[in-house]
């Protein structure tokens, strides 16, 4: 029996028992929230209910329980914002990253110097219809590196296993092989890229510059995660095509993920967009409903979980949960911290209380920078063209301004990757922009109305 049922009959004995205006009045909206090592939660809609069933039906609601599952319970009478507060304090100390960690099954490290994330292979890759190209692809790159397909490209939205595919071909070359693999996101190459030429303005350093390059240049395998960063940073990518020239004249393989495709990385230079097309671009898509009950199987079969999941709960998350797999994983994360706090087995009505923050959240994520661009240029009568333009006359610079806040305020977007997708900001561009409009709404009420009309636009 769970909660609902338990809480049901105990209601249809006290309704007996009372007055039907009392029972409505008290006892109405009352929810068997938790029954836990003797203490029994009941959510009451007011304040005024705490109190007075304290003081008045305790006793009676104490026997119910009595009668129904044969033990004492000690009563306790919260409102939905206690509950509020409880679940928050303990979810938030539920750590998505270390359950994640503890569902994959750490690999040795084979070598100290591999800067390869060892949790993500093909063991634990599980395929689907979405990404079975892209998978097949990555298998003949790891066991035939440089020779086969050279580079290769895997493109496809956040979460759906790019950087898992990588390091899965990286750790199998390792194993596999005595070849050097290196993992660098196209950020650390930029980042690193800079620094050294910044120090060599001062003169100080030239033998900088060649550790640079040797650096980069003196590995067997490349891999380069979100390439698309490297948009506008010309002089990055200029290094980065001399980098890629060198490693590809000598058969070393190079492995390239980016969010879009490589014709739609119209941001790169077009002698480095044409080496893309060297190789083999693979997409991998968002997963379908099988693919995603296979993953939510794979991750329950992790030794870690002693829970027992109900196949109708799998499905139940599996329709309703999750564009990309990293939220799968958080929505079991959920599931199973929920199911644990609460002391109660899972069963689709845990599932649904447990996950229906999650469920709406990722309505919300549907939120993306090309529907708010669309929102904010529709609703100042411009085109998105003039949101993504140069131009800086007032009338489009400050809706730019506003589509920029917006973005960054409902997306999960970084500061970087909004700028790409206003024609290719530069990131302190986006900050600013931030900064200066959440500022102005502070002082200026008819832009404070604005904006919020444009966020009921956006929750539409
Ligand atoms: P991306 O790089 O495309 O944003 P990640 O590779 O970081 O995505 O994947 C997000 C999470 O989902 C990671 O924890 C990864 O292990 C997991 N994941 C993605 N695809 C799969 C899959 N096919 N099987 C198992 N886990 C997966
Ligand atoms: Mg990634």
């Amino acid at each position: 029996m769970n909660n609902t049922e338990l809480w049901s009959k105990i209601l249809t004995k006290i309704k007996n028992e009372l007055s039907s205006l009392s029972f409505e009045t008290w006892f109405q909206d009352t929810k068997l929230y938790s029954l836990n090592n003797g203490v029994a939660k009941i959510i009451v809609p007011m304040l005024l209910h705490k109190d007075h069933l304290r003081a008045k039906y305790k006793d009676l609601i104490t026997s119910c329980f009595i009668e129904e599952i044969g033990e004492t319970v000690e009563l306790e009478f919260l409102i939905q914002e206690d509950i509020e507060e409880e679940e928050k304090e303990i979810l938030s100390n539920v750590d998505t990253e270390d359950l994640a960690n503890t569902l994959y099954e750490e690999n040795e490290a084979n070598n100290f110097e591999s800067n390869l994330n060892k949790k993500y292979t093909f063991e634990n890759f599980v395929v689907g219809n979405s990404n079975k190209f892209a998978h097949a692809a990555a298998v003949a790159v790891a066991e035939n590196p440089g020779k086969m397909y050279n580079p290769l490209f895997i493109y496809g939205n956040s979460g759906l296993g790019k950087t898992h595919l990588m390091y899965a071909i990286g750790n199998y070359i390792e194993k596999h092989s005595n070849k050097r693999v290196l993992y660098i996101t196209s950020e650390t190459f930029i980042n690193e890229f800079i620094d050294i030429t910044r120090k060599n303005e001062n003169k100080s350093d030239f033998d900088n510059i060649s550790f640079f390059k040797k650096k980069y240049r003196d590995v067997d395998v490349l891999i380069v995660d979100d390439i698309q960063y490297l948009a506008k940073k010309e002089e990055s990518q200029k290094e980065f095509f001399h980098t890629f020239n060198t490693l590809h004249n000598d058969e070393k393989q190079i492995i390239i993920s980016s969010d879009r495709s490589p014709n739609d990385l119209n941001i790169l230079q077009d002698r480095l967009r044409t080496r893309f097309s060297w190789g083999l671009s693979v997409n991998i898509n968002p997963p379908d409903f099988d693919l995603k009950v296979a993953i939510y199987k794979k991750l329950i079969a992790a030794e870690s979980i002693n829970k027992q999941i109900p196949d109708n709960v799998i499905e139940y998350m599996a329709s309703n949960i999750g564009t990309d797999i990293r939220s799968l994983i958080g929505s079991l994360t959920r599931l199973i911290a929920y199911s644990t706090m609460m002391g109660a087995e899972i069963d689709i009505n845990l599932a649904i209380e447990a996950l229906k923050e999650y469920i709406n959240a990722g309505y919300s994520e549907k939120n993306d920078v090309s529907r708010i661009q669309k929102i904010v240029a529709d609703y100042f009568k411009i085109s998105i063209d003039d949101l993504k333009s140069k131009k800086r006359n007032a009338n489009i610079a400050f809706p730019r301004q506003i589509a920029m806040y917006l973005c960054r305020k409902h997306t999960d977007e970084s500061f970087p990757k909004i700028g790409i997708e206003f024609g290719g900001k530069d990131h302190s561009t986006v900050m600013h922009s931030c900064e200066k409009i959440e500022q102005e709404i502070k002082n200026n009420k008819s832009l404070a109305d604005e904006i919020d009309k444009l966020e009921k636009n956006i929750h539409n």
